[in-house]
């Protein structure tokens, strides 16, 4: 850790013990002194913030200024229980667009690119911060929000759109409407940014490949500002992170004990200069690893790797931890299986059963190809599971996140 670093992490505790009541209590509670943290090894004795108790303090408990500074606030999408809300200060608003804006110039879009926001606009952090680092850059957004590919497409075409902005399961869909309608050529995209979704390569390559465009990923999540907190460079060797916003940790998610410098664990992290709604070692339950090392582009940036999961899709399967982000990394490797996959998981006569669904390319043959993906997954996973091939388009496609694990055996 930078001294510089460590300075304003030292301020963020002075800041929290004088105007956060949540962060007061937890130090209190955790009978932390927060003059004690003399050093950068001190901080794995600090409390661990989870997302649960964000909940309870559900609206505004996080809120660590007085309300008239609070100029906005993002809400995450709460698909089980209370959602999270996060007020900014101007400052964070600020500090986001100087992020995303950063985000933007890492992979070369200039003021002379027209940028297609296609995340939602709202209570969501998404679209808005994207806006916000278009306008910042001095290149012109073009804000659709999502869905309405039709729109999307002639907007595409007419306004000469040189970026795309979205999920990569959107920009699938995009992908292979282009296709469809054979009309590549009037489109101008250069260059695909997408996010909020953990996408395997070969996903990616298609994208790319069938666009003909350049593919950077993008992270954040809404209880730190939102997406733009780190990108992949031209390198695509990770993903650049900005250290002076964000200090980054990876702890093990069961132990919550640092990994090895290079492992891979829970992303944890702390954001340095924020006010409306500061976070300590915030758990994001997002799987990554820091990349230990100088990045080839030259950008002085520390990098993460792509997330390869989430803590809770981690599955257990006949006692074996199972992540999502292996399955990309197994289908990866296998010729002739496309990136499309969704895993079903029973209990049938007193036995876990997984059955692996995946599309393959045109003109293999599914028998090979399903009796290929049981034996890599036997030797790679360690666990017997059964296969279905399937063709391109069977499995279902969604312009949000694509469901891929079905577990039956807890309905
Ligand atoms: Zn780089």
């Amino acid at each position: 850790m930078k001294q510089e670093q460590f300075e304003s992490f030292q301020k963020l505790l002075r800041r929290l013990n004088a105007n956060s009541k949540f962060y007061k209590g937890k130090f209190e509670k955790a009978g932390i002194e927060i003059e004690d943290i003399k050093t950068p090894e001190d901080i794995s004795k600090l409390p661990l913030t989870t997302k649960e108790e964000l909940r309870d303090i559900y609206p505004l408990g996080l809120q660590a200024v007085p309300d008239e500074e609070i100029v906005r606030i993002h809400s995450s999408s709460g698909t089980t229980g209370k959602p999270i809300i996060i007020p900014y200060t101007a400052k964070d608003v600020e500090d986001w667009s100087i992020m995303m804006a950063r985000c933007f110039q890492t992979v070369g879009v200039t003021n002379l690119d027209r940028v297609q926001i296609t995340p939602g606009y709202g209570l969501w952090t998404a679209g808005i911060g994207f806006q916000f680092g278009v306008e910042r850059l001095g290149a012109m957004a073009v804000p659709m929000g999502p869905g309405n590919t039709d729109k999307q497409i002639q907007m595409m075409i007419d306004l000469k759109s040189t970026v795309l902005i979205g999920t990569s399961s959107y920009g699938l869909v995009i992908t292979e409407e282009v296709a469809k309608r054979g009309i590549r050529e009037d489109i101008k995209l250069k260059k695909g940014i997408f996010g909020s979704e953990r996408w395997g390569e070969k996903m990616r390559k298609r994208i790319k490949d069938e666009l003909n465009i350049e593919i950077y990923d993008i992270y954040g999540l809404t209880e730190i500002y939102g997406p733009g907190i780190s990108i992949d460079c031209d390198c695509h060797s990770g993903l650049h992170y900005w250290d002076d916003y964000v200090y980054f940790e990876i702890i093990d998610p069961v132990t919550c004990q640092p990994v090895k410098e290079g492992e891979y664990g829970e992303l944890v992290i702390t954001t340095l200069k924020k006010e409306g709604a500061p976070l300590l070692r915030y758990r994001t339950r997002d799987l990554t690893r820091l990349i230990p090392g100088e990045c080839s582009c030259g950008l002085k940036y520390p990098r993460h790797d792509t997330i390869i999961g989430r803590t809770d899709d981690m599955v257990k399967v006949k006692g074996v931890n199972i992540y999502p982000g292996q399955i990309d990394s197994l289908l990866r490797n296998i010729e002739g299986a496309s990136s499309e996959y969704q895993i079903i998981i029973d209990h049938i006569n007193g036995k876990d059963t997984m059955t692996l669904r995946v599309e393959k390319e045109n003109g293999v043959d599914p028998n090979e190809l399903k009796a290929e993906i049981i034996d890599h997954f036997k030797k790679r996973i360690g666990i017997l599971i059964n296969s279905e091939v399937v063709s391109i388009g069977e499995l279902p496609r969604s312009e949000k996140k694509s469901k891929r694990i079905i577990d039956y055996r807890y309905q």
